[in-house]
């Protein structure tokens, strides 16, 4: 058997195609475009590219996207003041912050500075009154990446009520959130993470197994429950040969990728999983291409709600 492939590419697209004429209605209504402020702190690479991508997102269906640079020498206040100016901006209706933020800044400051956003702006949904409100299920800006998975999951026409679901991860921006979301899609949730204990035969339960670690390859085949729908939140990047040549067998194109480019990108789930699992998510293309759509609807939505 071979997974069926979730292409989060194609549904990220229609999406974002579908989001088009709302944003024209708004600018029509109220003589502006959704605004979305992103804060990058430092010059990490890796947010660098993030960021790059989420400004062309926003771009490519009329939402102004303006990024707010601070230096890596910036201190916490500096970064307060200019998240206290995109709150009160009547041009931004989503202010988010790229993590990390430089060590520098404390091992607090992420969230000191995500508790700093208003609410009604929290297009990432970090904000403790968002995360308070999808536990309580109603209405709130629900981090884009768990969006993204159910999803992928409706798109896939999988049945979530009833379905015994695994998690693996349980970090505030995505395992636990997934966890509330399939949770509220009357699935029966388990919550795993680095202490569990049996951890593959516990996945291996699981119709719907959701993996959000950051280690790759670490889903193997005997995770996985013949049939079931296996969602890839992780993203890695390899640049250890022998790392590579042991996940990807030789002749591989993926195995080519890396000798081309000295890395490839791998996700949590190992490739064999594809011989196991009904339904699979790719990396890259899967959950990836949903977060920036969820994030541009997060902002859509911000600016209906706000000017409402
Ligand atoms: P995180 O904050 O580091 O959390 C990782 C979680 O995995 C933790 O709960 C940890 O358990 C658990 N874990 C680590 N090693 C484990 C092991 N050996 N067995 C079982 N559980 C283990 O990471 P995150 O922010 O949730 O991100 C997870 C992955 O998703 C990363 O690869 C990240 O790059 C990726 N990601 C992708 C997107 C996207 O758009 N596709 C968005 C966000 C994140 P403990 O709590 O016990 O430490």
């Amino acid at each position: 058997m071979s997974a069926r492939i979730l292409d989060g590419t194609r549904i990220a697209k229609e999406i974002r195609e579908k989001l088009a004429p709302r944003v024209q209605t708004f600018a029509a209504r109220h003589g502006r475009p959704p605004g979305l402020g992103i804060v990058l702190v430092g010059d990490d690479p890796g947010s660098e590219i993030y960021v790059r991508n989420k400004l062309r997102a926003a771009a490519e269906v009329g939402i102004r996207a303006d990024l707010e640079r601070l230096p890596a020498t910036a201190t916490l206040d500096e970064t307060l003041r200019l998240i206290d100016r995109l709150n009160g901006s009547s041009a931004h209706d989503g202010v988010l912050v790229q993590s990390p933020l430089p060590a520098a800044m404390g091992e607090d400051a992420e969230q000191t500075v995500f508790d700093a956003i208003d609410p009604a702006k929290d297009v990432d949904g970090f904000h403790p009154v968002n995360v308070g409100r999808l536990v309580q299920k109603r209405d709130a800006l629900v981090p884009g990446t768990p969006r993204g998975v159910i999803e992928l999951i409706d798109h896939a026409g999988i049945v979530v009520a009833g379905a015994r679901a695994v998690v693996i991860g349980r970090s505030d921006i995505v395992g636990k959130p997934v966890a509330m979301l399939l949770l509220h899609r009357n699935a029966t949730v388990t919550i795993c993470h680095s202490k569990t204990r049996d951890l593959a035969a516990v996945a291996a339960q699981a119709d719907i197994l959701v993996a959000a670690i950051g280690r790759a390859a670490f889903v193997t085949r005997g995770f996985v429950k013949p049939g079931a729908t296996v969602i890839d939140v992780g993203i890695t990047c390899v640049t250890d040969p022998a790392a590579a040549r042991a996940i990807f067998p030789p002749g591989h194109p993926r195995l080519a990728d890396f000798d081309k480019r000295g890395s490839v990108v791998v996700g949590d789930v190992h490739p064999e999983v594809a011989e196991v699992a009904g339904a699979l998510t790719p990396v890259p293309g899967g959950v990836g291409p949903l977060t920036i759509a969820m994030l541009l609807t997060n902002t859509v939505k911000a600016a209906e709600a706000r000017s409402a």
